[in-house]
């Protein structure tokens, strides 16, 4: 079967989709985007990405490509055609095509693209059940963290770091020596005493999705939190270490720079927010858990 895109109000072969030279979005990265998990063919956390797409293109004060209840059916019927059950959904708006120069153009209109693909999530579980490596690296972004920018070079030259040393993931450092998140995922670890700890909200960082629903799973299970930094020396010392995405769910850190964290295994409370997820998304889509990760996890 082939895959289908959506771009710029047409659905068309995957191969075929392409945009304008000068759209502002491969120009200049004048754009943003948003990544949903699929499960049972339904876009999960729906609402907050769409909600944060919202925030991330009135920041950049690009207009919206067309209302909530239309891009929904746009997400659906590019999910629907491409017979998506588990996997997820990109989509991305650009400022539009405008001939090249810097300010924003007078007369453009906002691109908007959505693709979607498979994800056998029976992989991501058993990555989960054997736990990740992660690397530390400066971070070398913007002052705008927050906003979902397609301006990633600094996130994907981590990850090519993270890649050549071994490891699933980068966690970027300010200044300062605290840990601000992920080339692509939020940064957690677990106290020896058990405290839940990540990174406050601010221009430093992305506000995770998964984060906010990871948070409101520690919050329903009594297990306490503290949102601040944490530094790299702390993080080695913790107890757990994990990182959230949508679709890396909680991810346990089994080692970082080398160094491996507690017993070198996945930690419980990683372990636990990693199947509470899942509990989530089943009621949420009605996926079955237990069929789609197979025996690896639980
Ligand atoms: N931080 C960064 C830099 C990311 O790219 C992502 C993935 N979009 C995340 C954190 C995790 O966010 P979410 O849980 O919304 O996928």
């Amino acid at each position: 079967m082939s895959r289908i895109a959506y771009v710029d109000g047409r659905y068309v072969p995957h191969r075929e989709a392409s945009v304008h030279i000068e759209d502002r979005g491969y120009q200049f990265a004048d754009g943003v985007y948003e990544v949903c998990a699929v499960m049972n063919g339904r876009l999960l956390d729906e609402a907050p990405h769409l909600d944060r797409l919202d925030r991330s293109l009135r920041e950049l004060r690009i207009p919206q490509p067309m209302t909530r209840p239309a891009l929904l059916r746009v997400l659906r019927e590019v999910v629907r055609r491409n017979r998506v059950r588990q996997g997820l959904v990109y989509m991305q708006v650009t400022r539009g095509v405008a001939r090249r120069d810097h300010p924003f153009p007078a007369h453009a209109r906002p691109v908007l693209v959505v693709a979607a693909k498979h994800v056998n999530f029976a992989k991501t579980a058993a990555r989960a059940a054997a736990g990740v490596k992660v690397i530390t690296v400066p971070d070398q972004r913007w002052a705008r963290c927050d906003i979902k920018s397609v301006a990633l070079l600094p996130n994907i030259l981590a990850k090519q770091a993270a890649v050549e040393a071994g490891a699933f993931e980068a966690w970027q450092v300010d200044e300062d020596g605290y840990v601000t998140e992920g080339s692509s995922t939020n940064a957690w670890i677990v106290t020896k005493d058990g405290v839940l700890v990540t990174r406050q909200l601010g221009n430093e960082i992305l506000p995770g999705i998964t984060r906010a629903a990871i948070l409101a799973i520690a919050k329903t299970s009594n297990l306490k939190v503290e949102e601040r930094p944490f530094t790299v020396a702390e993080a080695k010392s913790a107890r757990e270490a994990f990182v959230t995405s949508a679709t890396s769910f909680a991810m346990p850190v089994i080692e970082i720079d080398g160094q491996a964290i507690a017993n070198g295994a996945p930690g419980s409370i990683a372990r636990m927010l990693f199947a509470a997820y899942w509990d989530k998304a089943k009621i949420e889509t009605g996926v079955d858990p237990d069929l789609i990760l197979g025996s690896t996890f639980r």
